[in-house]
């Protein structure tokens, strides 16, 4: 059994001031410092902060082979940056490429405190076997959890893409979750759309849904109606779906968003790169919507997206009372209550019987910390300079004094030579 003592705790609903946490890949047990009884291996948590391992609900692993990448870019509008950027690199990829993304990602999201990604993926050059690749990399070697699917579009073979989607479907762990991906209206036929139908079953779906106009219009234009009702007239949205950015949808669409029982994955910091405007959180919350944050593969580190989803939503509903960080924490818990439900665990709480996935962060307050205070002094000090110390997966130990316990500079080393492959090949 392994302690961590002398530390604060605090998982967005309890604090504990000065206290312990025993766990193996469980926690076991919690308290205040005068109730512990001691363990076999023990780590002083002094001067820091325990909280849940974070989670990241819609991310591109891919995108970590964008960093740095020199290509004309000169976009005018969102449909322009998908094919001037993201559509000429996800093109490249091939299975090595996929691993090394997948590997390089994964190490950034356990040093930025992210225990537990949603995975949204496309490779042109590999899409049979490919969520195997991620699931090697990300999950099986470095022990992170993840949910993966592959967006099917008319981009790529149709049919290669629902089969991978199915069949990877059977690997489900507690670390290891799926869905069924599509990239969005606009890459989907009529009849690519009947063919997923008829095949996915329940699965949930994880989709692109009115993150720019351009999406907007394409569905009016072509079918006459919007993106919600165009994927429902088809059947597709199943319980527990993924609708990430949903930017510009209207009442209706939410109204059946909610009584389909969908989940909005939100990811206003690539809205703001991306200028595709933000979506309207009193329209979400106003059908009861549950929201999950995401930050579509811009970077790992989630906290910048948590402080940017509130300032964001303040700004765009013209109010500083408008989100709060009551709001903020609502998110958060429907990520952990999402990744729970998807691999049949339970995360997100400091509590005896949740996995122990949890990160360490150092935190010298210039003010007093108690439990009437301790959310302000988590968004507004803790989340502004976040670095954590330590990680633990499962129990295991992947962080150490800020540095990955496992060796990774082949890896990295290995990750930035697929990298120039791929922007060689896409030049
Ligand atoms: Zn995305």
């Amino acid at each position: 059994m392994k302690a961590i003592i002398n530390i604060k705790i605090y998982d967005y609903k309890s604090y504990i001031d000065n206290g312990y946490i025993k766990f193996n890949s469980e926690i076991t047990e919690i308290g205040d410092m005068e109730s512990f009884s001691g363990a076999e291996e023990v780590v002083d948590g002094r001067g820091c902060i325990l909280m849940p391992g974070m989670t990241n609900c819609h991310t591109h692993i891919y995108s970590a082979f964008a960093r740095g990448m020199n290509i004309p870019f000169n976009p005018k509008n969102f449909t322009d940056i998908l094919e001037q950027l993201w559509w000429k690199l996800d093109k490249q990829l091939d299975q090595t490429a996929a691993y090394y993304s997948a590997m390089s990602y994964g190490i950034d999201c356990i040093k930025s405190g992210v225990t537990s990604i949603i995975d949204h993926h496309a490779s042109g050059l590999c899409i049979e076997g490919v969520l195997d690749t991620l699931n090697d990399a990300v999950s099986k070697s470095l022990g992170m959890r993840s949910i993966y699917c592959f967006e099917t579009s008319d981009r790529f073979p149709l049919e290669e893409c629902i089969r991978e989607n199915i069949r990877f479907r059977g690997n489900g762990s507690e670390h290891t979750g799926s869905m069924f991906g599509m990239h969005a209206s606009m890459s989907l036929s009529s009849d690519s759309l009947k063919r997923i139908s008829e095949s996915i079953g329940d699965m949930p779906v994880h989709i692109h849904v009115a993150e720019s106009i351009d999406d907007v219009r394409d569905c009016y234009q072509s079918y006459n109606k919007s993106i919600v009702e165009r994927l429902d007239s088809y059947g597709l949205l199943n319980k527990n779906s993924i609708l990430a950015h949903c930017v510009h949808i209207n009442e209706e669409e939410a109204a059946l968003i909610a009584e389909r029982c969908c989940y909005v994955a939100i990811n206003p910091t690539s809205n703001m790169n991306n200028a595709v405007g933000l979506p309207n959180y009193d329209l979400l919350r106003g059908y009861g919507l549950r929201c999950l944050l995401g930050n579509d593969g811009l970077g790992s580190n989630i906290t910048r997206d948590y402080l940017n989803l509130m300032f964001a939503m303040k700004n765009r509903l013209g109010s500083p009372n408008k989100f709060s960080m009551e709001d903020l924490v609502q998110v958060i818990r429907n990520g952990y209550e999402f990744i729970s439900a998807s691999l049949n665990i339970k995360l997100g709480k400091i509590e005896a019987g949740y996995k122990a996935d949890f990160i360490v962060v150092p935190y010298d307050s210039p003010t007093p910390i108690n439990e009437e205070n301790i959310l302000g002094h988590i968004v507004f000090g803790v989340f502004d300079s976040f670095k954590p110390k330590h990680v633990w997966i499962s129990g295991k130990q992947m962080v150490k004094d800020y540095k990955l316990v496992f060796e990774v500079e082949s890896e990295m080393e290995a990750a930035r030579h697929e990298a120039s492959k791929v922007w060689r090949r896409l030049n």
